[in-house]
């Protein structure tokens, strides 16, 4: 049996007979658990709301019950506080599910990711819920249109309108955009922002006017506060879509609602938009976004690092950002394969490794910023390793194999198990027997310096200092 269903035919049998803020209060994140005989068992996250239901709405319950399934003859009505999360999949979004027309709405979605509907349920997007303004850097090459998304952000349809960022694939035009509506939501909630795209549009009217419902569609359009156009380049050559779209904006400007559009070019090089969306386009304010510098790439690849909470050597960010400079979209792929490395194969990339990666996927001629005429020593034995670690740092080989429990020792030799281990493929007991040690000392070591590794950069740091020396 379909609880679920069963459960959202009750509701709307109750729904008309309670309050709608006492019914949203009291019966979101419920649910019909089971029928047990005739016994119909109704989940609720709290003791607080099982009482409360239990008093007031219980008998009702009972009555719609009966009304949808006569062998029902009892409810009963029990606790179950994985309800409550609001994500649960047993339960229904009464928020949704309950809109009425003229009900203003713009509603978190359960899980994680939030919609935006108008009251008439169009539209559209999602508004990718990572592209925040938070999360964007500001550099100059995007000052400009980060400034105007501010202010339209703050005062949507009194400031830049319609506002228009235009850029190149992978520049963060889509970001800025959705962060726009992310804001304005913070700031009011009933705000009702639409994010829609070229292709979202034309399916979206396409499918309206076959149905003789062309005028239904643009109505739709009617109560929305802020419109936000992602990729306005691919309406080039759809004519009906055009002028569809160029009655919507009219209305919209005209009842100084915002519009904002994303472009992969100036509204000017829009040769086959018609002549007069193409100059209202015109009509705020043109912004471009332009490929980031090496220093606002260095500060994207360690917000997104942090973002991630992963540990990078500043060394691999720099050479990503001296080597990947055509998109921060690739930017973050080569992030994400460094980041991917240390995280599944608890290794930090070196630097000479990475250059490998980004010559196989970017083909490029040259890596930049490879070490050059790094000594190339060959390290094959625990001996050498040792015999490396103790020059590096600077300690004594006898402290390095021996039992001082001083911590410079003591890491030292960890390092020296660890990359005996990971770099040179030793046996526990071979490197065992060069430490003279048992091999769940060795052990321990290699689990150590592997967790630490996720959290201390400084270890990071040394590390790659040691590997760096290895030839590597
Ligand atoms: P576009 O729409 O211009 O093709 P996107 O907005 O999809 O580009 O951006 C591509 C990726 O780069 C996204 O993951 C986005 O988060 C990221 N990005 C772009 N610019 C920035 C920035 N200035 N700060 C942080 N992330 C950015
Ligand atoms: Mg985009």
């Amino acid at each position: 049996m379909d609880y679920k269903n069963f459960w959202l035919s009750i509701l709307r049998r109750l729904e008309p007979t309670i309050s709608k803020s006492q019914f949203l209060t009291w019966f979101q994140n419920t649910a019909a658990l089971t029928i047990e005989n005739e016994t119909l068992v109704v989940g609720v996250p709290t003791n607080f709301a099982r009482d409360w239901i239990v008093q007031k709405y219980a008998l009702k319950i009972l009555q719609a019950a009966e009304e949808e399934n006569s062998k029902i003859k009892e409810v009963e009505i029990e606790v179950d506080a994985a309800l409550g999360d609001g994500i649960d999949p047993r339960t229904i979004d009464l928020r949704a599910v309950f809109a009425k027309p003229g009900d203003k709405k713009v509603y978190k979605a359960r899980g994680h990711e939030e919609v935006i509907l108008t009251r008439s349920g169009i539209l559209s997007a999602k508004l990718n819920p990572r592209y925040t303004l938070a999360n964007f850097v500001p550099g100059d090459e995007n000052r400009l249109a980060h400034a105007a998304a501010l202010s339209v952000a703050r005062l949507p349809g009194q400031t830049y309108n319609p506002l228009v960022i235009y850029g190149g694939v992978g520049l963060g035009k889509t970001h800025l955009l959705s962060a726009i509506g992310h804001e304005v939501l913070t700031n009011d909630p009933n705000k009702i922002v639409a994010f829609t795209t070229s292709e979202i549009f034309t399916r979206e009217f396409v499918a309206a006017s076959k149905k003789f419902q062309a005028d239904e569609f643009k109505k739709k359009f009617r109560d929305i506060d802020v419109l936000l156009f992602d990729d306005v380049q691919f309406l080039e050559n759809r004519d009906k879509t055009q002028i569809e779209l160029f009655n919507i904006f009219n209305d919209l400007h005209e009842k100084g609602k915002q519009l904002v559009f994303t472009s992969d070019r100036p509204p000017s090089e829009l040769t086959e938009v018609m002549d007069r969306l193409r100059s209202r386009l015109t009509w705020g304010l043109v912004c471009e976004i332009e490929q980031p510098s090496f220093q606002s790439r260095l500060e994207i690849l360690k917000s997104k690092t942090q973002e991630r909470r992963a540990i990078l050597d500043p060394d691999i960010l720099e050479f990503i950002a001296m080597n990947v400079s055509d998109s921060v979209r690739s930017l973050e792929s080569a992030l994400a394969w460094s980041i991917a490395q240390t995280e599944l194969l608890k290794i930090q990339p070196t630097v000479r490794e990475l250059g490998k990666m980004l010559e196989k996927v970017n083909k490029k001629e040259r890596v930049l910023g490879l070490p050059e005429n790094s000594p190339e020593i060959s390290v094959q034995t625990p001996a050498e390793l040792i015999e490396l670690v103790s020059k590096h740092f600077d300690l004594p080989i006898a402290e390095i194999c021996g039992t001082s429990r001083k911590k410079e020792f003591q890491v030292a030799r960890q390092i020296t198990m660890y990359l005996a281990r990971e770099i040179l493929g030793c046996s526990l007991t071979e490197i065992a027997q060069n430490f003279q040690k048992d091999h769940s000392t060795v052990l321990h070591s290699v689990r150590k310096i592997t967790a630490d590794l996720q959290k201390d950069a400084t270890l990071v740091r040394k590390i790659n200092s040691v590997k760096k020396e290895m030839g590597l």
